[in-house]
This record gives C-alpha cells, structure tokens and sequence, in this order.
C-alpha cells in the first residue's frame, strides 16, 4: 500500500502456504529472494504519457497502475512518435501530464 514496499513475513508465510497447497513439492524448496514492487497510478487511473510541462524534450510514459507490461507495446510506439515526430499516430490528450 503506499510507497510502503516491505515485505510483512506474515503475508509470505501465506502466499508460501497457498502455494504449497496448489503445488506440495514448492515444500522442500528454499527460499532465495523476496522482492515487491509498486502499481503506481494517477487520480484518474489513466497513465501519464506525453511530453512534460515546463520542459523541452521531455516525455514522461508512467502511471500505468496494474497493466504496464499490457501496454508496453503501444506505449513504446507512442513514445517513438513522440520522439521521432513531436506527435502521435493516436489521440493521447486525455493521458496529457498537463491534465
Ligand atoms: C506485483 C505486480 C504485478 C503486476 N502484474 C501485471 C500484469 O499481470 N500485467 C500488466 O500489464 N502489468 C502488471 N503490473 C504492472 C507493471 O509491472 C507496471 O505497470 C510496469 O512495470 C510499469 O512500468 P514502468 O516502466 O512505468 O515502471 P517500472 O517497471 O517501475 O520501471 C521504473 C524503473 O525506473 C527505475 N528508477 C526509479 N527511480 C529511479 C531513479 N531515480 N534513477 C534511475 N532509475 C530509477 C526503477 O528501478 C525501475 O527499473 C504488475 C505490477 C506489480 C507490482
């Protein structure tokens, strides 16, 4: 929640549990690593994506809550434009960092 990216041991004891019960041989594995990430995303849920006000050749491509690896491929193609064209092949003005 948050910015908060610990890792309560409570939570993965149960995610560790759940597994084991789907697949009992996860049991006799050792753990290595634990990481956690963020699902940053804006007031409106919409990502962030255009150039930045206030600065010259800067284009910000954020925000993209749960879908970021969905929408890597057409996020990719407008930053292109954008950088390429000063423009974009798809109306983007409602995921404009000015909004
Ligand atoms: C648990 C989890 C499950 C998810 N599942 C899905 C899914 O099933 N499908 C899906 O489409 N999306 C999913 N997502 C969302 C997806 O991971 C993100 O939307 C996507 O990774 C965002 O990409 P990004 O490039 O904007 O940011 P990030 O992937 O967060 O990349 C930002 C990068 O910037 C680096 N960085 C940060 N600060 C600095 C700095 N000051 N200087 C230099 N580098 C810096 C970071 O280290 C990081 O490498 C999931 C996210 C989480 C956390």
């Amino acid at each position: 929640m948050g910015y908060d990216k610990s890792i309560p041991s409570n939570i993965v004891k149960e995610i560790f549990d759940e597994a084991i019960r789907m697949v009992p041989k996860i049991k006799e594995l050792k753990m290595v690593d634990k990481w956690s990430g963020l699902r940053p995303y804006s007031e409106d849920e919409k990502p962030v994506l255009g150039f930045a006000p206030n600065y010259k050749n800067f284009i910000i491509a954020t925000g993209h809550f749960k879908n970021g690896f969905l929408l890597a491929p057409i996020t990719g193609k407008l930053v292109s434009e954008l950088i390429a064209d000063g423009r974009t092949s798809l109306k983007i003005d409602e995921l404009s960092p000015k909004r």
